[in-house]
């Protein structure tokens, strides 16, 4: 099933999680569908992540060994690093149906129902954003989980019955981009567990080799590596880098990507030579100018720059912490004498004291 099916409705938070002051910006159907286009197909069409590619074909191999369903897994890292990759990926190899949904439009129970009838024997449900499942659809779901069963509850009080459905066999694959948002008993159930890190270099020129030949565009293998290396770790990134690019050249040359014409579109679209966009590089000044590099609060920092904090804690601060521009103390966000000079400014003493 496309990703374009999937319905996200409101993403409000279950008061007992975190709340997060603003939601998140849906991805456009544009969007999953340019994802889609370039996804690869089958577990060897995937790039790097070989420790978690390995240990899935082993789940696999056993599954169909056994032909038993896969047991539920949970994929826990950054947007655009590939766990619905591997969600579409496993099913395909496994040669089982697929269902794909996410938590903000699953509100009630009533709405997780209609996937769990039609799910068959050793059939996939993906969902996505798992950690937004408000309390009663993750009641409900455990002993889906465990025991493949539904428990429903109809009429009040004293007229209330519970009538039991038992469900075939199945297996969730939950994605999470906060996987300590989680509930302890819900991430139990989740017998195998995956996180995605950033992906290498090398890997992610890879990606942008072959889906510059999904795309039928000539790129020299210098100019995979310049857009790689400004990717931030991130498929999705050097995905949509390469696209621009490739705009960049069809308007600007002859259409061939070479190293110079990458280096001009990429700065065109202000995308630094570390992979720091405009926000990113906004976030860093805002702590600077208006924090004094801090400690901050990212809701402060949120509301200072005008984002949704979701945004940036999913997308802007996962690389600045790995790049070591950033550090998550008690007391707030801090900067290092690195993001300083990044920013073409100096850092103050105090500074270098937050370092250690
Ligand atoms: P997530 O679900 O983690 O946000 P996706 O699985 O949607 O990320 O990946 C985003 C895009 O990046 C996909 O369309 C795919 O083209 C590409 N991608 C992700 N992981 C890989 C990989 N390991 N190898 C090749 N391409 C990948």
């Amino acid at each position: 099933m496309a990703r374009e099916a999937i319905i996200r409705g409101d993403d409000e938070e279950p008061t007992r999680r975190k709340p997060l002051d603003v939601p998140d910006e849906p991805r456009t159907p544009e969007e999953d569908r340019q994802d889609e286009e370039l996804r690869p197909q089958r577990l060897v069409d995937v790039v790097g992540q070989r420790s978690v590619v390995e240990r899935l074909q082993i789940m696999l191999n056993a599954a169909k060994k056994r032909s038993e369903p896969l047991g539920h897994l949970l994929l826990d890292g950054p947007p655009g690093l590939g766990k619905t990759t591997f969600a579409t990926v496993l099913p395909r190899e496994m040669g089982v149906d697929v269902q794909m949904t996410a938590a903000p439009s699953l509100m009630a129970p009533k709405d997780l129902l209609p996937f769990l009838t039609q799910a068959s024997y050793g059939s996939i449900l993906f969902i996505d954003e798992i950690h937004r499942l408000p309390a009663t659809v993750e009641e409900f779901i455990y002993p889906v989980m465990e025991d493949f069963r539904v428990d429903i509850t109809l009429g009040d009080g004293l007229n209330a019955r519970t009538i039991n459905m038992k469900l075939k066999p199945f297996t969730i694959i939950g994605a999470t981009t906060r996987s300590g948002m989680l509930t302890a008993p819900l991430r139990d159930r989740f017998v195998n567990r995956e996180h995605l890190e950033f992906y290498e270099v090398d890997d992610l020129a890879e990606i942008v080799r072959r889906s510059a030949k999904k795309l039928k565009t000539e790129i020299s293998s210098e100019a995979t590596y310049e857009i790689a290396k400004r990717a931030r770790g991130t498929p999705r990134i050097a995905n949509n880098l390469l696209r621009w690019t490739r705009q960049y050249a069809d308007s600007e040359t002859d259409g061939r990507i070479t190293t110079s014409v990458a280096d001009d579109a990429l700065r065109k679209k202000e995308i630094d030579p570390l992979g720091l966009d405009r926000i990113d590089r906004r976030y860093l000044s805002t702590i600077i100018d208006i924090f004094a590099g801090g400690p901050a609060g990212l809701t402060a920092i949120a509301h200072s720059m005008n984002v949704p904090s979701d945004t940036l804690e999913d997308e802007v601060e996962p690389f600045l912490l790995r790049q070591g521009f950033l550090r998550r103390t008690s007391r707030g966000r801090v900067l290092t004498p690195a993001a300083y000079l990044h920013v073409g400014k100096n850092p103050p003493p105090e500074a270098h004291g937050n370092l250690f």
